[in-house]
């Protein structure tokens, strides 16, 4: 398969977060030729090489060091020419050292987990880092040559916390990134939350504060000059992430690791989920690959309008537009959902849905 873009997992954690279910292993050594000697080998199976974009998530990619990601760019023949080439961090990975190490690897974005900046919070999160070790990691990212930094945020945790999102919103803003994530708090199972909830130690945030902090973060963000171009993520203009966007247009990726996804333009597949069972399956020289589907037309379509309402570009309503689809979207607009917009190339009508209207976004798209 040839792509643009290349997504490779890296799954350790020094520790799981409260709220993590992502796939991931749990190491206070990071087995770093163990990993890379597998990832060789699925990169000599798939033929992948670096041609545009690079993201290396987790996990904490950041654990792999200085020499980590050196040698995991020197495996994609991946360099400093690359369009995008992200690394995800954890604040207290980022050293002057390693930021120079990563930048000399072709590393030219940063995203940085810092989620919040309050130190009981974070405590509370199990993250791994205080508030003022976020701050510091972007000075030195900054100083080593990242000119390109996203932080990441959680929001609705649960009341208990008594978070102030407002002044977390102000603390992120203040380091001023070129670019935040945001991720609202969800219970899943099998996370240390999960368990928190199931013993009555924890409740959920209800949906009303979920909404009051996300339409707080648009306020906050957007007088700051932040665009929101995807439901979740805002950015500053010409920083809107280009490895995201190939996800969110429907275009071929690949992935390499435990857990990734990888999709060709009409089948998607995924390797693999844990890390052992991923590193063995290639260690006995088999494909990684856990299962696969194949899209139809009608689930294609599906993801094209789910995947286009999340963007600010939004869809184009087809010519003609079936009565039963323009009432519902007449009715969006109608409710402060959504906005019809005039679009000249090519001539149509588009919809985008507003800060409200994302708020609902699974219950619009199953409406249609
Ligand atoms: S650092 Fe990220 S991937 Fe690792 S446990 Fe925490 S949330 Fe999950």
């Amino acid at each position: 398969m040839t792509t643009r873009h290349l997504y490779v997992h890296v799954p350790f954690c020094g520790r799981r977060c409260t709220y993590c279910d992502f796939s991931i292993a749990v190491r206070r050594r990071v087995p770093v030729d163990e990993y890379l000697a597998a990832l060789g080998r699925e990169v000599e199976l798939t033929g992948a090489g670096a041609t545009e974009t690079v993201y290396l998530g987790g996990g904490t990619p950041s654990r792999l060091g200085a020499a980590g990601i050196s040698a995991l760019a020197r495996l994609l023949r991946a360099g400093r020419g690359l369009a995008e080439f992200t690394l995800e961090a954890n604040p207290e990975d980022v050293t002057p050292e390693r930021v120079r190490a990563w930048v000399g690897a072709g590393v030219n974005r940063l995203s940085l987990g810092a989620q919040s900046f309050e130190d009981r919070v974070l405590a509370w999160m199990h993250r791994t880092h205080d508030a003022a070790r976020i701050a510091e990691a972007v000075r030195t990212a900054r100083r080593g040559g990242i000119a390109n930094l996203s932080l990441d945020l959680i929001f609705a945790l649960p009341a208990a916390q008594q978070r102030d999102w407002g002044r977390d919103l102000d603390c992120a803003i203040a380091l001023e990134p070129d670019h935040v994530s945001l991720y609202g708090l969800t219970v899943e199972p099998g996370t240390p939350l999960f368990r928190q909830v199931q013993r009555g130690d924890a409740v959920g945030a209800p949906e009303e504060r979920y909404e009051e902090e996300y339409l707080l973060a648009h306020e906050r963000l957007g007088a700051a000059g932040y665009v929101f171009y995807e439901v979740s993520n805002a950015a500053r203009a010409g920083r809107e992430a280009v490895h995201n966007g190939a996800y969110w247009r429907l275009e071929p990726y690949l992935g390499l690791g435990p857990a990734a996804h990888s999709f060709d333009g009409l089948a998607r597949w995924w390797n693999e989920p844990t890390y052992v069972g991923w590193r063995r399956r290639l260690e006995a020289g088999v494909s990684p690959v856990a299962g696969h589907e194949i899209l139809n037309d009608h689930q294609r379509q599906l993801e094209e309008v789910y995947l286009g309402l999340r963007t600010r570009i939004g869809v184009a309503l087809p010519e003609p537009c079936p009565d039963k689809l323009r009432s519902a979207v007449d009715q969006w607009v109608g409710a402060g959902w959504a906005v019809l917009e005039d679009a000249s190339a090519p001539p149509c009508v588009r919809v985008r849905l507003t800060p409200r209207g994302w708020l609902r976004l699974d219950e619009l798209v199953s409406s249609i």
